[in-house]
């Protein structure tokens, strides 16, 4: 079938929204399958003076795929694997954008005959992300503790500018001179442009773009929001899957023995993966929804006088090293007030699928629950917090949410990767009224949350939603230099409106 930029219609209404549930507006959409159509799909938004919203899997938590007028770019039939090249040791796949995590999994499992066990650390939770999507968001997850962020996992894009030229990028081949980036494109034509003078904050971090000194090129698209150019194609480099995969579930009775149990488990544990966080209100909101749903039914049960859950994960290349680290684990546990009699194992792969069927639940459930509250208040959503500080921080920073929280009687549910620092506080408002003081809540944290040196975006991006905090966390004067950069790549701020900037 020829490709087609069809005018948008009712039938299309799902592409408005991603699932932060902000809900936006189109004038034509396309689902290019190749290179070509997205030229021509940038080629026609040019000439129409039309704005294009890139989408992937639309999984993003901050609204940075909702359209705002013009055209959507949806990549998701864009979704070949093209090849599997080696470099020394290192196995690398080159895939389109649109290949959802899901099945560049399977693809890599496929791999293990001809390349040993691999495996690809970025893990957002939600396997129906695409690759350009992370790309685009540094997509991370629980085993960045770990392995790093998306970044640290690309070696190269195949990038479209907003004028249509084509830019091939291989780590290490265009580096910046200094804060002067002299981009040669596929034409051998140069784009010359300014990088801001802000250093990043020493923290997970997503929010805005990556700027050091000297920078590598790939480093500038890997999390920016969709606005400096489309991702079609990447190439990404694979790990070796540990021989010893390990899950472990620990409970706590309460929230300061939690944060003693990170702390103590950064100090005492080399092999960990992942460091995993659910508060009493994440358990609640599942318990809740788990007594109404039969789809939930295998979840496993947390007992009623446990109100706080860590999940640790243990990477070791052997059962001797693995036993090791549990022990390491067990004895922190125990000092913390934790029972190691009530604490959930896995250690093969069935195992360790009843604890992702629990992250992934939580975060369902509570989605749900908003979609019920919104049949009353449409305009409500959650709003989730993304924020991360340095490791002094965590009580500090867990002290100001619980007293936020308290002051002002809203419902929350708290999970996520307290290894670094960074938990989703999700504000549950019942109703209008609590959605105005939430907000209110969420931009007080984010000043404080700057001022402590921490990133305002951990890993789900700026999108539309955070675009006002990004002007928090590096002030007014930063945000200039950022629009600069952009208007380099993209003077007529066609590529993704609204995202990282307030429009
Ligand atoms: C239940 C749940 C749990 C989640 N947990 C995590 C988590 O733990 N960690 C985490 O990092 N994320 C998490 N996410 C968020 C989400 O999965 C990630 O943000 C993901 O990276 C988005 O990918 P996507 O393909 O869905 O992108 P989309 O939502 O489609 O788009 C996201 C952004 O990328 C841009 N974009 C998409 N494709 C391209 C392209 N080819 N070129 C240029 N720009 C592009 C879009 O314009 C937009 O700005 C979670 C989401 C859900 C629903």
């Amino acid at each position: 079938m020829s490709f087609r930029i069809e005018p948008f219609t009712d039938e299309y209404t799902l592409y408005l929204r991603d699932e932060s549930r902000l809900t936006g507006a189109a004038d034509f959409i396309c689902f290019p399958t190749c290179e070509d159509d997205v030229q021509e799909a940038l080629a026609f938004a040019r000439t129409h003076g039309l704005c294009v919203t890139t989408q992937g899997g639309r999984t993003g938590l901050a609204a940075g795929c909702v359209p705002r007028g013009g055209l959507i770019l949806n990549l998701s039939r864009i979704d070949r694997i093209l090849s599997v090249e080696t470099e020394g040791d290192t196995v690398l796949l080159r895939v389109q954008p649109g290949v959802l995590l899901v099945n560049l999994r399977k693809y890599v499992a496929s791999l293990r005959r001809e390349y040993g066990p691999l495996f690809f650390p970025p893990d957002p939770t939600e396997t129906t992300a695409s690759i350009g999507g992370m790309t685009a968001c540094n997509a991370s997850g629980a085993r960045t503790y770990a392995y790093g962020a998306m970044r640290r996992h690309v070696e190269g894009l195949r990038m479209i500018l907003a004028d249509g030229r084509t830019v091939s990028l291989r780590r290490g081949q265009q580096k910046a001179d200094g804060r002067r980036l002299h981009l040669r494109c596929d034409d051998g034509s140069v784009l010359d442009a300014t990088l801001p003078s802000y250093r990043m904050p020493a923290v997970k971090n997503a929010s805005g773009y990556y700027i050091e000194e000297n920078m590598d090129a790939v480093d500038l698209f890997v999390g920016s929001d969709g606005t400096l150019g489309v991702v079609t194609e990447a190439l990404l480099r694979l790990t070796d899957l540990p021989a010893e995969i390990w899950e472990t579930g620990c409970l706590f009775r309460t929230e300061r023995d939690a944060l003693d149990f990170t702390d103590m488990l950064r100090r005492s544990c080399g092999r960990l993966a992942s460091i995993e966080y659910f508060d009493a209100g994440a358990l609640q909101v599942l318990k809740n929804r788990k007594a109404r749903d039969r789809a939930l039914r295998g979840i496993t049960d947390v007992p009623d006088d446990a109100t706080s859950l860590i999940f640790a994960e243990i990477h070791a290349p052997s059962k001797d090293e693995a036993f090791d680290e549990l022990r390491k684990l067990t004895s922190c546990l125990k000092a913390c007030g934790g029972d190691p009699d009530r604490t959930w194992f896995g250690w093969n792969p069935a195992g360790i699928v009843r604890f992702k069927d629990f992250r992934h639940a939580v975060p369902e459930s509570v989605n749900l629950l908003i979609d019920e509250r919104r049949k009353t208040d449409p305009a409500v959503t959650k709003l989730g917090t993304d924020m991360s500080v340095e490791d002094r921080d965590l009580r500090r920073v867990f002290a100001m949410y619980r007293e936020g929280l308290a002051e002002t009687g809203l419902q929350s549910a708290t999970w996520g990767h307290i290894g670094n620092n960074h938990v989703h506080v999700n504000i549950l408002p019942r109703n209008m009224d609590d959605y105005r003081r939430g907000k209110q809540l969420y931009a007080g944290w984010a000043q404080q949350v700057s001022a402590m040196g921490g990133a305002v975006s951990a890993e789900h991006g700026v999108g539309k939603l955070k675009a006002a905090f990004l002007e928090t966390m590096y002030g007014p004067a930063a945000i200039e230099e950022m629009r600069a950069l952009k208007r380099a790549f993209d003077p007529r701020f066609l590529l993704d409106p609204g995202n990282l900037f307030v429009v």
